[in-house]
């Protein structure tokens, strides 16, 4: 229940049901609340602080709230939740071998993650486009060690086809069409139109499998020998 500056009652219709700052599904509990703004049409923008009940996180977060809209245009005595602030982004899981293989790649990748789930996703989308050119000449350097100055001054593409070839078919092939989506996402002309970000993250991820795969197996072949 909510009341606003001139006593009218409001119910709270929905109220979280997930932590944002640790994810975990909760009965919350209510510690104040506030009215923010008020509209003389709509009526009160509400805040509620509540108070995570599980005993590893128990912070605190707060939800903003506004009156139900009527289907005939009118505003009811019902608050609906709009958000809830502040939000701890979950990590994305990267493989050990990744995050091994290239700390860049893994920390540009969990940004970008973060960026598009804020609804940045200009950014996110020229962000993992950095991350698949950290992944792929990190990976390239890995296998062609003594090349590691000219692939780091090449072109992603240029690396791309000098380097992993028809053997590594799997990633040669998501890794060149990543680049393509990729440059979309950070040139003034978009090309590839029928392709969006989330085309870009697949490829990016298909390619982070493929090499992930090849790292496991080149890992094993220098463990475990015939004996
Ligand atoms: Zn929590």
């Amino acid at each position: 229940m909510f009341t606003d500056q001139n006593g009218t009652r409001y119910v709270l219709i929905e109220e979280p049901d997930l932590c944002p700052r640790c994810h975990t599904a909760v009965k919350v509990d209510v510690l104040d609340a506030h009215q923010i703004a008020f509209d003389a049409v709509r009526g009160p923008i509400a805040q509620m602080v509540y108070k995570c009940p599980t005993r590893q996180c128990g912070e605190l977060f707060i939800a903003t709230y506004m009156p139900e809209q009527e289907i005939r245009g009118g505003y009811t005595n019902r608050l609906i939740l709009i958000n809830t602030e502040p939000k701890n982004y979950k990590e994305e899981d990267i493989p050990d071998e990744l995050q091994k293989l290239s700390p860049v790649y893994a920390e540009i990748f969990q940004q970008s993650a973060q960026a598009e789930k804020a609804g940045l996703t200009e950014i996110a989308g020229m962000g993992y486009r950095k991350a698949l050119e950290f992944l792929v000449k990190d990976y390239v350097i890995k296998i062609s060690p003594d090349h590691a100055d000219k692939v780091a001054s090449l072109q992603l593409m240029q690396v791309i086809i000098d380097y992993i070839g028809p053997e590594s078919r799997r990633i040669r092939e998501c890794a060149k069409r990543a680049a393509w989506l990729g440059n979309d996402e950070t040139h003034y002309v978009r090309k590839h139109t029928d392709y969006n970000l989330q085309d870009l993250i697949r490829l990016l991820r298909l390619t982070a499998t493929w090499i992930s795969s090849d790292l496991q197996g080149m890992d094993y072949e220098e463990k475990l020998q015939k004996k």
